[in-house]
């Protein structure tokens, strides 16, 4: 069966659901590993954590890059190996620190968490191998390095290695990520090019080789139809180059590549109404049941004619869904605004769209719906019944599944 024909037979019992579509999931995965053999991937937990697509990515030699305590937790739940579970988030607590201790490659984003660590491994009387993220003195495009939140900037961690003042904390990999969604192959690779240059740098400042290297993500999809998938073997010959002889494993992490086309939404029309002329079709839970193309729309209503720059993960930019009514192919066509069932009027998803013809019980369904979509939805707002979430197996099958709420970490 294909997500179309699931997502018809699903919408006979539901109002409002997520699709995810191993199949496609498989096809993806398949794609980078067979195109960069020679790196070990992490699965971006944050973008999705839906146990059937945990099981599905751990399943297939994923690790983990895990944004919190809860996330690594969930990473071992699902049979991943603490060796193969990244933890790397800013502003970390004490607590998580201990509640993941020696279940995760744990990743300091700043001088005082390397200093936290120091201290608990002290008082714990062990010695911890960690990881640094690292702010480079470059961009991700290759200008000069910016301010961020993320990570320690270049310049004093290096001072601080050659000084090498924490006595049970040794670093022995380095984490980089400064951009997701680039669809540009060569500026990915040039980025590529730099982090490894900068490792060579961090291990001239400790006299130790380096266990890893955490390239971060970067790796973009397309969403809207101009868009072109990034060169996966041009950039596979790029890095091999640029690793050369080095033994230190290499570590890409990646989130929506591997389900963001993956997942469809779908919401059933409601109601139809005409306003002054103007036409609406109310569906269920939009803004609250899908969060970005409200945004987008929104973003979009203020920039006017400006250009929209991505700001990952609430916008991408402009055309980056397309709405599809199903099994409507021949019916005449109409100009609409579609909207939400919520109590404001902010759940604007398009607006003056051309759609067919549409009644109460006819299902739209948005595509690029994998990633940073039910995670990133408030569906607390105005205590709607939530949207389920189906999960389209291999052999066919659909199954629903308990998605909400796997991820959470409690002390
Ligand atoms: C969110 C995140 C990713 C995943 O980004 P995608 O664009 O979904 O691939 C990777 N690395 C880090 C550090 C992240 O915060």
């Amino acid at each position: 069966m294909d997500a179309m024909t699931a997502i018809s037979r699903i919408a006979e019992k539901c109002d409002s659901f997520y699709l995810y579509d191993k199949r496609s999931i498989i096809e993806r995965i398949t794609k980078l590993k067979m195109a960069m053999p020679f790196v070990d991937f992490l699965y971006s937990v944050k973008c999705n954590h839906n146990p059937n697509v945990l099981d599905t990515m751990f399943s297939h030699g994923f690790g983990a890059d895990a944004a919190s305590a809860g996330e690594v937790l969930a990473a071992l739940d699902h049979g991943t190996l603490p060796e193969n579970i990244y933890f790397s988030a800013p502003g970390k607590s004490a607590k998580e620190i201990e509640a993941v201790w020696k279940k995760a490659n744990l990743i300091a984003d700043s001088l005082h968490e390397i200093e936290l660590i120091e201290k608990i491994a002290a008082s714990k009387e062990e010695a911890i191998n960690i990881g640094v993220r690292i702010n480079p003195e470059t961009a991700f495009d290759g200008g000069i390095g910016v301010s961020s939140k993320f990570g320690i900037d270049e310049e004093p961690l290096i001072t601080y290695l050659t000084a090498s003042q924490c006595p049970h904390v040794h670093i022995m990999g380095i984490h980089v990520h400064q951009r997701s969604q680039e669809l540009n192959t060569k500026v990915i690779a040039d980025y590529h090019r730099r982090i490894i240059d900068l490792a060579t740098r961090v291990e001239a400042a400790t006299g130790t080789e380096l266990a890893y290297i955490n390239l971060g993500s970067g790796i973009g999809i397309p969403y809207a139809d101009r868009d072109e998938e990034v060169d996966l073997s041009l950039l596979s010959k790029s890095l091999k180059n640029a690793v050369g002889e080095r033994k230190t494993r290499i570590l890409i992490e990646v989130g929506r590549y591997a389900v963001g086309k993956s997942g469809y939404y779908a919401m059933k029309v409601m109601d139809r109404k005409i306003s002054r002329g103007k036409t609406f079709i109310i569906l269920k839970n939009t803004l609250n049941g899908f969060l970005r193309p409200s945004i987008a729309r929104l973003t979009e209503y203020y920039a006017g004619d400006r250009e929209c720059l991505g700001r990952e993960p609430l916008y991408t930019g402009r055309y980056s869904f397309s709405f599809t009514a199903i099994g409507k192919e021949s019916a005449p066509r109409e100009t609409v605004d579609l909207v939400g069932n919520l109590c404001t009027a902010t759940d604007v998803i398009a607006e003056n769209i051309d759609m067919p013809y549409l009644e109460p019980g006819d299902v739209v369904v948005i595509n690029n719906a994998g990633a940073y979509s039910a995670v990133l939805s408030p569906m607390q707002f105005s205590s709607q019944e939530r949207p389920e979430e189906y999960f389209l197996g291999m052999d066919g099958t659909e199954f629903r599944a308990a998605g909400y709420g796997t991820a959470q970490f409690q002390d």
